[in-house]
C-alpha cells in the first residue's frame, strides 16, 4: 500500500462510480446503486440529465470562460430569472456554499459601513449550524471539530443556542451585530427545523433594530424542501440569502442574493471572483432553475416526499429499535437513529442505496427532486432489507453471548 497522492481530509468508502442515470450510479464493477445522497443534495435533477447535458455541451461548444471583466449575457438571464422568483434585485455568482456565505458576509458588514455605521461587524450564528469550511465560514459555524488547528477563530461572529430567545434580544440590541445568519432548517447539524414562529421572531427583531438577516440555503435552495426557497415555507423573507449545492446540479456554482438596499455598498471592486459566473456554470444552472419553475414541479416534488417520508415513517414503527423519528422538508428528510447512524449507512450501503449522515446521528435522505415513486419505493425497500439484517444480527450475538 503506497497510500494515496490525496491529502486525507476525506474518510471515503471504497466505491468509485463511473456513470449515472437518474437516480441511479453503476461503479466501475458495474454494480448498480440507487442514490438517495445526489452528492449531498447537489444533484438536483438527477445524473445526466438530458436536459442539463444539452445545455452544458451547446455552451460548451461556443464559449467557456471570459472572466468578470466583460458582460455574461447568460450570467444576467439566471439573475433575473433567480430575482423574479424571490425576495431579490441582485446576485454575486461564486463557486461554492463557502463563497456564497462569504459573499453574503461581506455584503452584511459593507451594508452597515456603507451607512457609517463601521461597529457593526458581529454576525449571529446558532448552535449546530454548518456554514462551509473556509476561515470565516468555520468561525461562523462556530463548531469546535471544524476550528481545531487552524489557528485563530476570525473575529466577528457570536453564536447563540437553537431557538433561545433571550439570547437573541441580547445580541440584537447589541451595537456591534451586524446580521443574523441562520439555515431555515439545518442540514449538517441533524436536519433539524426552525419553527416559523422562531424564524418570524428573528426577522422583527432584526427589523427593530436595522441587523439584516442572512439566510444560509446552500443546502435548502432551489426546491429541495418543495419550494424554490425553504424560508418561504415560514414566509420570512431574508435581506442577504446564499444557495449553491443544487443551483448547478452538479456542476459548481454558488450565489448570493440580495435585494438592493442590502447590496447597496458593494459597488465596483468590493468584492470579486475569477471564475463566479463562468458562462458554462451559468448556462447549467439557469436550465436547472428552469426546470424547478416549471408548471407542476414543485408539487411534484411535495408529492413525493410525502411518499417517501410516510414510508419512512411506516418503516420506523416497524423498528423502534433501530429507528427513532422522521423529520424534515420535502426531499431533505433525516431519519434519527437509535443505532450508530454510521452503522446503519453502512448496512444499507450493502443494499446499494445510498445516504449521507448528518449530525445528531441521523441519516439525510436527499434524492434527485425529479426522483421516480419506484425509486422511492426501491429505497425504502433497501432500507427495510437492511433494518431487518441488523435486527437479525443483533438477536444473534444476544443469543450467543447468553
Ligand atoms: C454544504 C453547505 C455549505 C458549504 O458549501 P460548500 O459548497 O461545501 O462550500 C454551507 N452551508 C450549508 C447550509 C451547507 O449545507
Amino acid at each position: 500500500m503506497g497510500g494515496s497522492a490525496l491529502f486525507d481530509t476525506f474518510a471515503r468508502a471504497s466505491l468509485s462510480f463511473d456513470r449515472g442515470e437518474g437516480a441511479w450510479v453503476w461503479t466501475t464493477d458495474g454494480e448498480k446503486y440507487l442514490d438517495f445522497a445526489s452528492g449531498v443534495a447537489v444533484n438536483a435533477l438527477g445524473h445526466a440529465n438530458p436536459r442539463l447535458r444539452e445545455a452544458l455541451a451547446a455552451q460548451a461548444d461556443k464559449l467557456w470562460h471570459v472572466s468578470n471583466l466583460y458582460e455574461i449575457p447568460v450570467q444576467r438571464e439566471l439573475a433575473e430569472l433567480l430575482c423574479a422568483n424571490s425576495f431579490a434585485d441582485r446576485v454575486f455568482f461564486c463557486n461554492s456554499g463557502a463563497e456564497a456565505i462569504e459573499a453574503a458576509i461581506k455584503t452584511a458588514r459593507r451594508y452597515h459601513y456603507g451607512r457609517g455605521e463601521t461597529e457593526r461587524v458581529d454576525i449571529v450564528t446558532v448552535e449546530g449550524a454548518f456554514h462551509g469550511r473556509t476561515l470565516a465560514t468555520i468561525a461562523a459555524g462556530g463548531q469546535e471539530k471544524y476550528l481545531e488547528g487552524f489557528g485563530p477563530k476570525a473575529p466577528g461572529f457570536v453564536q447563540i443556542p437553537f431557538e433561545d430567545r433571550e439570547a437573541l434580544k441580547e445580541v440584537m440590541v447589541a451595537p456591534t451585530t451586524a446580521a443574523v445568519l441562520i439555515e431555515p432548517l439545518q442540514g449538517e447539524g441533524g436536519v433539524r427545523p426552525f419553527s416559523t414562529a422562531w424564524l418570524k421572531e428573528v426577522r422583527s427583531l432584526c427589523d427593530d433594530h436595522g441587523v439584516l438577516l442572512i439566510f444560509d440555503e446552500v443546502q435548502t435552495g432551489i426546491g429541495r424542501t418543495g419550494r424554490l426557497f425553504a424560508h418561504e415555507w415560514a414566509d420570512v423573507t431574508p435581506d442577504i440569502l446564499a444557495v449553491a449545492k443544487g443551483l448547478g446540479g452538479g456542476f459548481p456554482v454558488g450565489a448570493c442574493l440580495a435585494t438592493d438596499e442590502a447590496a447597496a455598498a458593494m459597488t465596483a471592486g468590493s468584492h470579486g471572483s475569477t471564475f463566479g459566473g463562468n458562462p458554462l456554470a451559468m448556462a447549467v444552472g439557469k436550465a436547472v432553475v428552469e426546470t424547478v419553475l416549471e408548471d407542476g414541479f414543485l408539487d411534484e416534488v411535495k408529492r413525493k416526499a410525502l411518499l417517501l417520508k410516510q414510508g419512512l415513517a411506516a418503516v420506523v414503527d416497524s423498528y423502534p429499535d433501530l429507528f427513532e423519528t422522521v423529520r424534515g422538508a420535502g426531499l431533505l428528510i433525516g431519519l434519527k437513529c437509535r443505532l450508530p447512524a454510521s452503522m446503519i449507512l453502512s448496512a444499507v450501503r450493502d443494499e446499494h442505496l445510498l445516504l449521507v449522515p448528518a449530525g445528531d446521528n441521523v441519516l439525510r435522505f436527499l434524492p434527485p427532486l425529479n426522483v421516480e415513486d419506484d425509486d422511492i419505493r426501491a429505497a425504502l425497500e433497501a432500507l427495510d432489507r437492511a433494518a431487518r439484517e441488523l435486527t437479525l444480527s443483533a438477536t444473534q450475538t444476544d443469543g450467543q453471548s447468553m
